[in-house]
């Protein structure tokens, strides 16, 4: 490394330490932002959006419903303060249910699985 790189580095480390409560303050604003962010829109989506199986409406009860390739819960998305581009990536790939449709639906799929595995016979 050449002389005047070296002496840029060392600039860059002391401006880095010199400022590090500031900056280490400024990331954790951002994840809070993030994370309030992402909470808010998962609940506008909800708002729109009734239960796709019985129309039910109050958000409070709504919940994602993953289709194709789940990588991770949509309520992740809050505490690991996702960017946006990847909780719409996520959302999209899920339909909105009520806590009761959204039961039914994993209690068939179960069914279902159940029946592949043991040939014919459902288990009770
Ligand atoms: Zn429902």
């Amino acid at each position: 490394m050449g002389k005047n790189a070296e002496l840029n580095r060392q600039a860059s480390r002391r401006h880095y330490e010199r400022n590090k409560p500031e900056m280490v303050a400024r990331a954790k604003a951002f994840t809070i932002a993030a994370r309030n962010r992402n909470r808010e829109y998962i609940k506008s989506v909800k708002e729109q959006t009734p239960c796709q199986d019985c129309g039910f409406k109050d958000h409070r009860a709504l919940q994602f419903h993953h289709l194709s390739d789940k990588d991770a819960n949509i309520g992740d998305s809050i505490a690991a303060s996702w960017g946006m581009d990847r909780l719409k990536r996520e959302i999209e790939k899920c339909i909105v249910l009520c806590a009761n449709c959204h039961h039914i639906r994993h209690y068939e799929q179960r069914l279902i699985a159940g029946v592949k595995q043991s040939g014919s016979s459902l288990r009770s």
